[in-house]
């Protein structure tokens, strides 16, 4: 924004409201500074690999902050998820992937992304890790492509009972742009938040099956 423009329309820090300088975008450098950060892709095998045990071959899993409530990363992916504001996945993803640069250099072949339902992402407007995994594109030099699409299969699904189908909707994912060749590729999988881990390794069937070697990072990560 202009020196002119923002003498009238101020940019304010989404999460503790305060005036924006000229440099700083979205969030202030104060707020950024309390990130609750996890260091954990300085220590690779870590603590985060023991959620992915259907991923035998997994490279690389890292997270930029640890899920907490009333923290600043805790904020910003609500207002990222629930208040429609999509830059904050993009500011977010570029500055992990700015901090990843710094010790991982070519590590990945093309980044990718957990998919959303199509109607929740009509209905949101965007994908938010969609919108993550294009801010660590930009910062990782690394091409973004979204390989993955949620599979639903109604017919199947009608017939069973209500604990079976919600497991059945929990782990299909398959590979959408099947032109692309995924053999021996190194691929980043990103998403917003890991819990138990369980979507993420869903997502990483189709690939691995293709050949790829999966790393994955989220924005944030619960403890355990
Ligand atoms: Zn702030």
């Amino acid at each position: 924004m202009s020196d002119f423009l923002s003498l009238f329309f101020p940019n304010y820090c989404s999460v503790c409201n305060l005036t924006l300088s000229k440099s700083e975008n979205l969030v202030c450098s104060h707020c950024l500074s309390n990130v609750n950060e996890t260091n954990l892709h300085l220590d690779q095998p870590n603590q985060l690999h023991r959620r992915f045990f259907e991923i035998p071959n997994l490279k690389y899993a890292m997270s930029y902050a640890w899920f907490q409530k009333d923290t600043v990363i805790q904020h910003l992916l609500h207002q990222l998820k629930y208040e429609g504001n999509e830059a904050i996945g993009l500011l977010l993803g570029e500055i992990y992937g700015e901090e990843l640069a710094q010790y991982y250099t070519d590590k990945w072949d093309m980044i990718t992304c957990v998919p959303i339902h199509y109607k929740k992402e009509r209905k949101r407007g965007y994908n938010q890790s969609y919108r993550i995994a294009e801010g660590m594109s930009l910062s990782l030099k690394a091409p973004f492509i979204p390989l993955l699409e949620k599979s639903v299969n109604r017919k199947s699904q009608t017939k069973k009972h209500r604990i079976q189908r919600f497991d059945n909707v929990e782990s299909t994912f398959h590979q959408k742009n099947s032109q692309v060749n995924l053999k021996n590729k190194r691929i980043l999988l990103v998403d917003d938040v890991l819990t138990t881990g369980a979507t993420l390794q869903a997502c990483s069937q189709p690939l691995q099956k293709a050949g790829a070697e999966i790393s994955i990072a989220t924005i944030a990560s619960t403890r355990s």
